[in-house]
C-alpha cells in the first residue's frame, strides 16, 4: 500500500482533514445566494480532501451531465471545464461498472484516455476512479485520484475505503446540484424554464447591464405560438406537445451559443440577446418567424405548420426582470391583435 496516507502521521492528516472541513463549513455559510459558484468552490475543496485522503499527487471530481451525456470536471489545472463523452475513459468505465477501479500501469491500460494528461501536462502513473451514487442509487459522478511518481501506486481496498469520507459528500452535493439544473429547465423540451431565467437573468444579463464601462446593450424578444390551443383540439395534445418540442428545437439551432432561449410557459417563449439592440434583436426575431413559418412538425402521420408572434424590446437597466417583459409582453399584445404571424418592436 503506497498510495494511502503511510507516510503522514494520523494527526496530520487529520489536522488537514478538519482544516479543509472547516472551509467546506464557511464556504456553505457565505450565503451569496450563487449556488452554482457556491458548489464550485465546494467541489475544489472536497477534491482537495479526496486527494489527501489518499495522499495523491492530483484528484479531480467527474460530473455526469446527462443533457449533453458527457462527463466534465472544474478541478483540472488551468480555467475552464475538461468534458469528455460519456462512456469513455477510465472515469466512463467505473461509472458503467458501478464498482471503483485501480490501476497502476494506466498507459498499458486500453480504458485509459491520455487526452486528459495530453492537456494538463501530467504523465500519469497510477490512477484510482470511484464512482459517485446520489441517495437514491444512481451513479451521477466520479472522484479521480492521480500519481505521477512510479512506486506510488493505489491500493483497492485501503484507498476506496479512505476515499469514502469525501465520496460521500460529492455524493450528496452533486445530487443538489442536479435538483437546482432540474428545476431551471423544462422538461418537455429540455429549454431553460422561468427560474432558469431569473437565475440567469440575476447572474448575467444584470451584469451586462450594470457594466457602464462598455455601455452592453441586451435585448429580448417574448413570442407565442399563434392558435396553438386550436392545434391541440384539432391533433391531440401529443401533438401539441410535438410543436413545442420541434419550436424549441428550432430556437436552438438557430440562435447564437450566447443567447438565452427560455420556455416562459405553455406556448410562450423568451429569448435574451446580449450585445444586441432592439433592432438587432428584431432581425433575429423575424429570422425565426420565417424559420418557424417555412418549418413543418412532423409528428406521427401528421404535418403539422404553426405561426408565431413577436415582441421584442432592449432592456432598461432601470427597469426589473418583470417590468422590461412586461414591455416586450405589450408589443406581442399588438403582434396578436394586429393579425399575428409578425415581429413588433
Ligand atoms: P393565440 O394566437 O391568441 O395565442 O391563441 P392560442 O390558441 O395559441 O392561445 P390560448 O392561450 O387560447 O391557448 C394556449 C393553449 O396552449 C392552451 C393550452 O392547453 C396549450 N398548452 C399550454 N401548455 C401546453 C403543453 O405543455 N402541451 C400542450 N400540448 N398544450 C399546451
Ligand atoms: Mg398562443
Ligand atoms: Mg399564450
Amino acid at each position: 500500500m503506497n498510495g494511502s496516507n503511510c507516510s503522514v502521521s494520523s494527526d496530520a492528516l487529520l489536522e488537514h482533514i478538519f482544516t479543509i472541513t472547516q472551509d467546506l463549513y464557511k464556504e456553505m455559510s457565505k450565503g451569496d445566494n450563487d449556488a452554482e459558484n457556491d458548489h464550485n468552490q465546494i467541489y475544489r475543496l472536497l477534491t482537495d480532501l479526496g486527494r489527501i485522503l489518499v495522499n495523491a499527487d492530483r484528484a479531480s471530481f467527474w460530473k455526469w451531465d446527462k443533457r449533453s451525456r458527457s462527463l466534465w470536471t472544474t478541478a483540472a489545472v488551468g480555467a475552464g471545464r475538461i468534458t469528455i463523452p460519456e462512456g469513455t475513459g477510465l472515469v466512463g468505465k467505473a461509472l458503467a461498472e458501478k464498482h471503483a477501479i485501480v490501476t497502476n500501469d494506466p498507459y498499458n491500460d486500453p480504458n485509459f484516455n491520455s487526452d486528459v494528461d495530453k492537456k494538463t501536462g501530467y504523465v500519469t502513473k497510477s490512477i484510482l476512479v470511484m464512482p459517485i451514487c446520489d441517495c437514491k442509487g444512481e451513479f451521477i459522478g466520479a472522484y479521480q485520484a492521480i500519481n505521477k511518481l512510479d512506486g506510488n501506486g493505489f491500493d483497492l481496498e485501503e484507498d476506496v475505503k479512505r476515499l469514502s469520507l469525501a465520496a460521500f459528500i460529492c455524493g450528496i452535493t452533486l445530487e443538489s446540484d442536479s435538483f437546482l439544473d432540474d428545476s431551471r429547465h423544462d422538461k418537455l423540451t429540455e429549454l431553460k424554464n422561468r427560474m432558469g431565467f431569473y437565475s440567469d437573468y440575476e447572474k448575467i444579463y444584470e451584469k451586462m447591464l450594470s457594466d457602464t464601462e462598455n455601455c452592453r446593450s441586451v435585448s429580448l424578444f417574448i413570442c407565442d405560438i399563434d392558435f396553438f390551443k386550436k392545434v391541440n383540439d384539432t391533433y391531440g395534445h401529443n401533438a401539441g406537445d410535438a410543436v413545442l418540442r420541434h419550436v424549441a428545437e428550432n430556437f436552438r439551432r438557430n440562435s447564437r451559443a450566447c443567447d438565452g432561449v427560455y420556455r416562459w410557459g405553455g406556448e410562450e417563449f423568451i429569448v435574451v440577446l446580449p450585445d444586441s439592440t432592439a433592432e438587432q434583436a428584431a432581425e433575429a426575431a423575424e429570422r425565426l418567424r420565417c424559420c418557424i413559418m417555412d418549418s413543418v412538425c412532423h409528428f406521427e402521420d401528421l404535418d403539422i405548420k404553426v405561426t408565431m408572434s413577436f415582441g421584442v424590446t432592449s432592456l432598461d437597466p432601470a427597469m426589473s426582470a418583470e417590468d422590461n417583459i412586461k414591455v416586450a409582453d405589450e408589443k406581442l399584445y399588438r403582434a396578436k391583435e394586429s393579425g399575428r404571424n409578425r415581429v413588433i418592436i
